[in-house]
C-alpha cells in the first residue's frame, strides 16, 4: 500500500513496540515457558463468565451510561467501604474505565499539559510517562532505592517546583513487587500539603499483597484523599486481563473533570461485562483470598528456586518476582533475557525499560500468576542455569 508522503512529527519519537509486547513474541516463536507479561493462565470463574452470557442474552448490549453501571457504581462503592471504611460517592466520585490503562491516560490529560511537570518513580510501569509526553508534560524521575524499591523522601522534596501538577504512585508496585508503608503514605500527604499536586495512585494490585501486610490505599489518609484519583482494575482482581474493566475513584471536583475528558476518549465502558461484575463484587468471598493464593504461588516458585543462582529479591505484593542474575551473567537485562528464550526456553521481561535511562541492575522480572505446573517447569529450568 502506498505510505503517507508528508512529515510526521511524533510526539513518541523515541518509543518502540513494548518490551511486553517484544518478550511474548519471542516466547510464543520459541514455544518457550512464558512468565513474561502479567497475566494468568488459568481460567477464570465460571460464574463471572455466566454472568457475562446471562447479561448479554438479557439485552444489556447497547451503550453503558457514560459514568458506567450504576450497580456496579455502587458495588465498588459499597466494597470500599467494606475494605476501607471510606465511603465514595457512587453517583459523583465513581467512573467505570475500559481497563486501568485507560483510567490512567484520562486521568493524566485531564490535568497535565503543556509545561506541567510530573513526578514518577522509577522502576515505573510503562504507561505513565507517555501519556505525560503526549500531553506535552515533562517527567520528573525519582529512583526507587535497589534492592528494596521504596522511596527516596530525601530526594522527593527536592523535586517539587511551581511547576508540579502530579505525582504518580503505584503500591503494590509493578515491576519490582515493593509496597509502601503507612509511613510512606504519611510522608506524601505531608509533602502535598498546601499545594495544587495531584496525587495519581496506581492500586491495581490492591489485592495482591502478601505476609499480612495491609494495603495501604490513599483514600486512607484524609489529606490525600482529597487530592488523589485512585485507579483500579478487576483485570488483576478477577484474573481477566483481557475484559479491560477498570475504575477510578476521585472527589467530586477532580471527578468532574476527569468525565469531561473520559466520555471523548471511550464515552462509556463495554455494558454487559460491568453487569456481570456489579453481580460479582457484591460476595467478597470472590476476592478476599487473593493475598493467600498468590501468596502460596510466590511462595511455590521461591521455595524451588532455592538452589538456583539467582539472588531472590523479595516480593511483597503484585504477581511479580524479581530475580537478579549478577552471579550468572554480565551481559545486559535484554540480552540476557533474549537468550533465556532461545537457550533455555523461559521467557521473563528485563527492568531495564521501566528505567528512562535503561538502568541496568541485572534484574529479570518473572510473572508467578501462573498454574503450579508451569511454575515448577519454570524454576527447573532456572535452577539448572
Ligand atoms: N497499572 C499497572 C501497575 C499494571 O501493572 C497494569 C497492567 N499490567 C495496569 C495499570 C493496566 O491495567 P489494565 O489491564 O486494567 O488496563
Amino acid at each position: 500500500m502506498d505510505s503517507f508522503e508528508g512529515t510526521i512529527h511524533s510526539k513518541l519519537p523515541k518509543t518502540g513496540s513494548s518490551i511486553f509486547a517484544v518478550m511474548s513474541g519471542l516466547s510464543n516463536e520459541h514455544n518457550a515457558v512464558n512468565l513474561s507479561q502479567g497475566f494468568p493462565d488459568f481460567p477464570i470463574s465460571a460464574e463471572l463468565i455466566d454472568r457475562v452470557t446471562y447479561h448479554m442474552k438479557a439485552g444489556h448490549n447497547q451503550y453503558a451510561p457514560m459514568p458506567g453501571v450504576k450497580k456496579l457504581r455502587m458495588g465498588i462503592s459499597e466494597m470500599f467501604q467494606r475494605n476501607y471504611g471510606i465511603k465514595y460517592n457512587p453517583d459523583t466520585e465513581i467512573n467505570i474505565t475500559a481497563g486501568a490503562t485507560q483510567a490512567l491516560f484520562t486521568a493524566i490529560s485531564t490535568f497535565i499539559k503543556e509545561g506541567d511537570e510530573v513526578i514518577v518513580f522509577e522502576p515505573a510501569y510503562d504507561s505513565y510517562a507517555p501519556a505525560v509526553t503526549v500531553n506535552g508534560g515533562t517527567v520528573k524521575y525519582s529512583r526507587l532505592h535497589f534492592p528494596d524499591f521504596l522511596p527516596n523522601w530525601e530526594e522527593v522534596p527536592r523535586m517539587i517546583t511551581h511547576r508540579t501538577k502530579m505525582i504518580v504512585i503505584n503500591s503494590p508496585q509493578n515491576p519490582t513487587g515493593s509496597v509502601w508503608s503507612q509511613e510512606d503514605m504519611l510522608m506524601l500527604e505531608r509533602l502535598t500539603e498546601g499545594t495544587d499536586i495531584i496525587v495519581l495512585s496506581d492500586e491495581v494490585y490492591e489485592h495482591l499483597i502478601f505476609d499480612g501486610a495491609v494495603h495501604q490505599s490513599a483514600c486512607l489518609f484524609p489529606k490525600l484523599m482529597k487530592r488523589s484519583l485512585i485507579v483500579g482494575s478487576f483485570g488483576k482482581t478477577f484474573h481477566a486481563t483481557g475484559w479491560k474493566t477498570g475504575f477510578v475513584l476521585a472527589p467530586e471536583k477532580l471527578m468532574a473533570e476527569f468525565r469531561k475528558v473520559h466520555q471523548f476518549v471511550v464515552f462509556a465502558a463495554n455494558t454487559p461485562i460491568q453487569y456481570a461484575l456489579a453481580d460479582y463484587i457484591g460476595n467478597e468471598n470472590n476476592y478476599k483470598n487473593l493475598p493467600l493464593f498468590y501468596q502460596q504461588k510466590r511462595d511455590l516458585f521461591v521455595n524451588a528456586l532455592k538452589n538456583s543462582r539467582f539472588t531472590i529479591i523479595p516480593c511483597h505484593g503484585t504477581y511479580f518476582q524479581l530475580l537478579e542474575y549478577s552471579a550468572i551473567s554480565k551481559e545486559s537485562e535484554p540480552e540476557f533475557a533474549k537468550r533465556l528464550v532461545l537457550e533455555q526456553g523461559i521467557a521473563s521481561i528485563p527492568v531495564s525499560p521501566f528505567y528512562h535511562n535503561n538502568d541496568d541492575f541485572k534484574v529479570l522480572r518473572f510473572c508467578f500468576a501462573k498454574q503450579e505446573k508451569t511454575l515448577k517447569k519454570a524454576a527447573e529450568i532456572l535452577c539448572k542455569i
